[in-house]
């Protein structure tokens, strides 16, 4: 995927556009850095961040992120429990906040419906982007064949080491987990969030050339992003933001 980087007057990485989805011109898109900084679940900081991406929305909603794979529409069902959020509404801005784990946008482009899930190991294995095309399809008929779908910086492979119960979930769910899962000398397992993500969309209809993949490692890359797992348990947080324009 193409990130486009959003410099502030210092030069210094502010956030990043997915130009994947820009381009249609049906949505404007982003993801905050620690220099753009944006306060999870602050209404004054998303807005500060979306004006300097020229994203102006009428509305904001976040969701309570519980590592879990439910997804609702917003406005009108916003819930606590919920990781991911899908709406028809323009100008209703979408945002979920990360920290290692894996943002993913997706864009109905016949249907004109977006949706921002929430996918932390556990929603890579409950499923939450299989689950958020099917409550797309529910709540407005989408089709996966007509979706855009961005996967957006998170832990990589490189650094995302988990022990054998954690893989042993990876391969329960998955009919493709060797491809994901990197079995090293020490007894640990690497894991490819982006990549399960990606095949599982795929798996669920969504064609092989609309999704596009950051590929920028939140733990290799603390100078800009943060992690959770390299830094300890901070509280920082990156936004991911889609509104329909
Ligand atoms: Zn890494």
């Amino acid at each position: 995927m193409k990130n486009n980087f959003i410099l502030n007057k210092n030069k210094e990485i502010w956030g990043y556009t997915i130009p994947a989805l820009d381009e249609t011109d049906l949505v404007k898109t982003g993801f905050s850095t620690r220099i753009g900084e944006v306060f999870k679940g602050d209404r004054q900081s998303t807005l500060a961040f979306c004006k300097s991406l020229g994203i102006y929305p009428e509305e904001i909603k976040f969701c309570g992120q519980v590592h879990g794979s439910k997804v609702v529409r917003a406005p009108k069902d916003i819930s606590s429990d919920a990781d991911g959020l899908m709406t028809d509404k323009k100008g209703l801005a979408l945002v979920t906040f990360y920290a290692d784990c894996v943002p993913l946008y997706f864009l109905d482009t016949r249907h004109r419906v977006i949706a921002l899930s929430h996918a932390g190991w556990k929603g890579t294995v409950g499923q939450i982007g299989k689950n958020t095309l099917a409550a797309m399809s529910k709540a407005y008929g989408t089709d996966p064949k007509d979706c855009l779908v961005a996967i957006g910086p998170s832990i990589g492979p490189c650094c995302f080491e988990v022990d054998r119960p954690v893989a042993d979930r990876f391969k329960a769910a998955f009919d493709f987990s060797s491809e994901v899962i990197e079995p090293k000398d020490s007894g640990k397992f690497h894991i490819d969030l982006t990549k399960t993500n990606a095949l599982d969309l795929i798996d669920a209809g969504v064609l092989d050339e609309n999704i596009y993949t950051s590929n920028i490692c939140t733990s290799c890359n603390t100078d800009i992003l943060y992690s959770y797992r390299r830094e300890g348990k901070i509280e920082n947080r990156m936004a991911a933001i889609i509104m329909l324009m």
